[in-house]
């Protein structure tokens, strides 16, 4: 059985104060809550309030980006090292948002990826196709794609920390959901394509979240399915109650 993980991507959203408050909300809500694992991804810098706020908590914090070298003259980027001095667990990866305006590559991920594991960050790694590729009956083609290479030269036992997240992009922040089995059958693939890279073992014990305008309604439906071991919830995860509901759902 692969322990259900739901993170929130705040993206460029709350300052630390409302950070703060966010977590004070959120965590009498959560309190009994130990089925799942859940991370908070606020902005950078919001991590030191966030990871404070949780202190003694089962919550986990988690950065939305990071470079991959340990330090240098890279003006403007944050390392895996940092963000494991601020006391993060996770880091989401190669997220539609930093593909499409921030020109990231499969191979920069890749890097990303290495980097994050090698210092003991947990990543979460997005792929997903745009709509034109899925009505272009390309959606198996792209998400091989992103995968082969964003796994490119990891081992199995070094891949073991990671987490994959399917995010249709044209399901983020538009209010469309990918059915539970359009998700599933992607999850499928991705784990077909895991099996390649890490070996059939270690793409079983893989956790692929789902993305794309989760919400309390729909939350049970998707994280009902087997293939389904998670949630990346964007906007719904901003309000304590609403991403408390997703959590929380069904118990
Ligand atoms: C996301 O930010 O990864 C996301 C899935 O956003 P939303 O839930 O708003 O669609």
């Amino acid at each position: 059985m692969r322990k259900k993980l739901i993170v929130a991507n705040w993206k460029m959203y709350k300052t630390p104060e409302q950070a703060a408050h966010f977590v004070s909300a959120f965590l009498p809500l959560v309190q009994d809550h130990n089925r799942d694992e859940t991370v908070l991804c606020p902005p950078f810098v919001c991590l030191p309030a966030v990871v404070a706020a949780v202190h003694g908590s089962h919550i986990r914090v988690g950065a939305q980006n990071m470079y991959w070298e340990k330090e240098g003259a890279y003006t403007g980027e944050i390392s895996a090292h940092m963000l494991r001095a601020v006391g993060c667990s996770h880091v989401i990866l190669g997220h539609s948002e930093r593909r499409q305006y921030f020109g990231e590559t499969d191979d920069a991920v890749n890097r990303k990826l290495k980097s994050a594991l090698a210092s003991g960050l947990k990543p979460i790694v997005c792929v997903g196709e745009v709509l034109a590729e899925r009505e272009a009956g390309l959606t198996e083609q792209i998400i091989r794609q992103q995968c082969s290479v964003c796994f490119l030269d990891i081992s199995g036992a070094e891949a073991a920390p990671m987490v994959v997240a399917y995010e249709p992009v044209w399901a983020i922040g538009t209010g469309k959901t990918a059915t539970p089995e359009m998700a599933e059958d992607a999850h499928r693939i991705i784990r077909a394509e895991a099996a390649k890279a890490f070996g059939d073992e270690r793409a079983q014990a893989l956790r692929i979240l789902y993305g794309g305008s989760v919400k309390p309604e729909n939350a049970n439906a998707l994280m009902s399915k087997t293939e389904i071991d998670g949630a990346l919830v964007g906007g719904a995860s901003l309000d304590p109650k609403s991403f408390a509901a997703i959590v929380m759902r069904g118990s």
